[in-house]
């Protein structure tokens, strides 16, 4: 029986909410803490009453994060707050002595860019105080890098070729809106591309590398090549590695308006000057589009993320591939939420279900492919997110 602590109050912290509640059996209690207290309450009033507790934090400050989880006795920290507070909650579970678990790797307000070094620099310290960090534990990164470990783990002896296809088919109605945080959303998409082929990384344009890919229960779509965080960790981790790609899906009318907005300067990080105040363009266009937690009971139509594997079995070539799909309405259905937003949030308990249950342990800081797939792939299975494994070849 562990005590619980969310941290972060949006689509995927409301996710996590719901389903550390129906975990029960593992989480016998549950806080939320945010910066907006009045997020919590709207997920609070969603669940049995009772089911939860709220309270606010800034997760900003290590020793304001240090001190909630103190107060609260919290036997895991789970980080689903922003990609950059993940210094500052880190750094607070090293205080305390608190397991660690987030779904996004560290990326700093004024550049975008995200790594994993800076966490990865925090092994030692979380060895030293005993504890583990799970990082990435979200769906891409997440489910996919525990679909490279159990590739490797039961259909190879080498895997040569990694793509993870990305697919979320989901129409919102809205001409444009992002599924999740539109600042980090848009900083990701309209960045360089970026792969590892014979252990470089090769820079692309965005979106210069394109192709069509039948996603199964959703059809055919175009698949833009992307840098993807997980790929930093699987490239260490992946035995006989040759090359690794990353691919999601657009539709054109998403393109056609990002390409606008960065155009006109509106996806810019740096301040400007607007009568008299400063301002950050894409904070303001935040303000502009669609709370990405308001997409849910408007969105239809499914998520398709897997991995497409090709390598060595005894001597013989073989290509799979792993998937799994879900749909926005049935998400929403069950825990209030679209389905990107889904997909994220059920792996993060799964990862802090198996880090309480004891399943998944040690000490320091991990990414998912280091531990052991097996568990996790059966969690997947019950607790909402079934997957397949086609044989191509
Ligand atoms: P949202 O913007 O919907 O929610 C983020 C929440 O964190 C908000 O409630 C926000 O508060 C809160 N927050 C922000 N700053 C602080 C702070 N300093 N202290 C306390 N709380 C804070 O984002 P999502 O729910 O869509 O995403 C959550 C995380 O999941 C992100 O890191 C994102 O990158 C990651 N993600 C990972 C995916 C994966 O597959 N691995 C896929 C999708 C997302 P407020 O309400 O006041 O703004």
């Amino acid at each position: 029986m562990a005590t619980a602590l969310i941290i972060g109050a949006g689509g995927v912290g409301r996710v996590v909410a719901h389903k550390c509640v129906q975990n029960r059996e593992t989480f016998d209690r549950i806080v939320l803490a945010s910066r907006t207290l009045k997020r919590c309450e709207e997920i609070q009033s969603e669940l049995p009453e009772g089911a939860i507790e709220i309270t606010t934090v800034d997760a900003d400050s290590t020793e304001e994060t240090a001190a909630l989880i103190k107060k609260v006795g919290a036997d895991i920290v789970i980080n689903v707050a922003l990609p950059y507070q993940d210094l500052a909650i880190m750094d607070a579970c090293v205080q305390t002595g608190v397991p660690y678990l987030d779904t996004a790797n560290y990326e700093h307000p004024d550049e975008a860019k995200f790594e994993y070094k800076l966490q990865w620099a925090r092994d030692n310290a979380f060895k030293e105080a005993g504890i583990m960090g799970l990082l990435g534990s979200g769906f891409d990164p997440g489910a996919t890098n525990v679909f490279c470990a159990y590739a490797q783990k039961h259909y190879f002896d080498e895997i040569h070729t990694i793509d993870i296809l990305d697919c979320n088919a989901g129409d919102h109605g809205y001409p444009f809106a992002t599924n999740f945080n539109p600042e980090i959303n848009l900083r990701e998409v309209s960045a360089k591309g970026r792969y590892w082929e014979n252990g470089e990384w090769i820079e692309t344009e965005p979106m210069e590398i394109h192709f069509t890919w039948e996603y199964p229960e959703v059809g055919p779509k175009e698949s833009y090549l992307l840098y993807h965080e997980e790929m930093e960790s699987l490239v260490k981790h992946i035995k006989g590695l040759k090359r690794i790609r990353f691919f999601m899906t657009f539709g054109q009318s998403y393109l056609t308006h990002m390409k606008c907005l960065e155009n006109v300067g509106m996806l810019g990080i740096e301040p400007v000057e607007h009568q008299g105040m400063k301002i950050v363009p894409i904070e303001f266009l935040k303000t502009l589009l669609p709370d990405p937690a308001s997409l849910g009971p408007r969105t239809k139509g499914k998520t398709n993320i897997g991995i497409v594997a090709e390598g060595i079995k005894d001597g013989k070539k073989r290509k799979i591939y792993i998937y799994q799909v879900k749909d926005h309405e049935e998400c929403y259905a069950e825990v209030k939420s679209q389905g990107v937003s889904y997909t994220t949030g059920v792996p993060a308990v799964i990862g802090a279900k198996l880090m309480m249950e004891g399943v998944w342990s040690g000490t320091g800081v991990f990414n998912m492919e280091q531990l052991n797939p097996d568990p996790f792939m059966d969690e997947m299975n019950t607790q909402g997110l079934p997957w397949k494994v086609l044989e191509l070849e």
